[in-house]
């Protein structure tokens, strides 16, 4: 499975990062028809990683949205790669690992050399510039934020961003992509967090802070949200959704480039992820999940 089809589109999708957003992609990519090759830091990972692609495939089955045919050829499509040079034979590949830039930074050092020298090359950041990303890797030109929303398989946004040498044709494929997906695409420029974490994070930063100053308990402010903003989540509920790392590195990331103390992250969400209370994917965060119903922890 290698190559690009007659018409050199996309066929082969490599993903490093077999976490929520590396998993959601994986999903939607294979049921789309792409080959998928599912890379992570080790082959456990990567294992829990397609167990958890399967176990969600089986939802739109039992609601009659996908048959078990579909889901079965979907899964197929998924293989592991134990190691970057599995992905030698990717048209494209997205990079959806930890929202720390040394990391991505070390991937696409290590990923690039092995790459076909025409494939494209995308990150799921959340945040980081795409610019200073593609600048750490042999091809900017076709290098391209692809952006996707959580969990991938419901959510129907995806970001495009293009950093500054990003050619027309690198975002030509992105969208063609996206659209087979069947995605809607918004455009945003490269600026810290891009449109939707713009907004998005430093409300559920605010919410921490509510939650901080004593103002409201988790319940109260996720209550109030939900029924008073007509958030189909409450904030604290979508932190632990979105993972607090995930949150407290976009905080941190529009606070170092945007330079405004207005983006400062509330210490009760650096103490939390201190703690390891990462939200939903560590069992506990603003609320506890590993009893039968999720309990506030505070
Ligand atoms: P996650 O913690 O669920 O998964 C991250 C995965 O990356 C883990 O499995 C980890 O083992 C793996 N990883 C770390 N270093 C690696 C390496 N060197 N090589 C290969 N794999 C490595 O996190 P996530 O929520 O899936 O987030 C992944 C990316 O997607 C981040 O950049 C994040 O900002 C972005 N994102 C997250 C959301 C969200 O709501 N969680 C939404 C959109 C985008």
């Amino acid at each position: 499975m290698s190559g690009t089809d007659a018409e050199g589109r996309i066929r082969t999708l490599g993903i490093i990062g077999a976490g929520q957003m590396g998993g959601g992609i994986a999903h939607v990519a294979a049921l789309a028809g792409y080959d998928v090759l599912l890379n992570d830091v080790s082959p456990d990972r990567i294992e829990k990683g397609i167990a958890t692609i399967s176990g969600n495939m089986a939802r739109p089955v039992s609601s009659g949205k996908l048959s078990d045919g579909d889901r079965q050829k979907g899964l197929s499509r998924i293989k592991p790669a134990n190691s970057l040079e599995g992905l030698a034979a990717c048209d494209l590949v997205i990079e959806a690992a930890t929202e720390d830039e040394t990391v991505k930074r070390k991937i696409f050092h290590q990923v690039c050399p092995l790459l076909n020298p025409e494939a494209l090359l995308a990150t799921n950041t959340s945040s980081i510039s795409i610019t200073r990303l593609a600048s750490q890797t042999d091809r900017p030109e076709r290098f391209i934020g692809i952006h996707f929303m959580n969990p991938v398989p419901v959510m129907k946004l995806v970001e495009l961003v293009r950093g500054i040498a990003t050619e027309d044709k690198t975002f030509e494929a992105a969208k063609a992509f996206v659209t087979k997906l069947d995605k809607a695409v918004t455009v945003s420029e490269d600026f810290p967090a891009f449109i939707v974490n713009r907004v998005l994070i430093p409300m559920i930063n605010e919410a921490i802070y509510t939650l901080y100053e004593g103002v409201g308990t988790v319940e109260a402010i996720d209550t109030a949200m939900r029924l008073g903003a007509n958030h189909p989540m409450g904030p604290l509920q979508l932190a632990d959704f979105i993972g607090l790392d995930t949150c407290l590195a976009i905080m941190q990331v529009l606070h170092d480039g945007l330079s405004d103390s207005k983006y400062r992250p509330c210490p009760l969400l650096v103490k939390y992820v201190e703690a390891g209370w990462l939200g939903r994917k560590a069992g506990r965060g603003f609320y506890d999940y590993r009893g039968e119903h999720p309990v506030p922890t505070r």
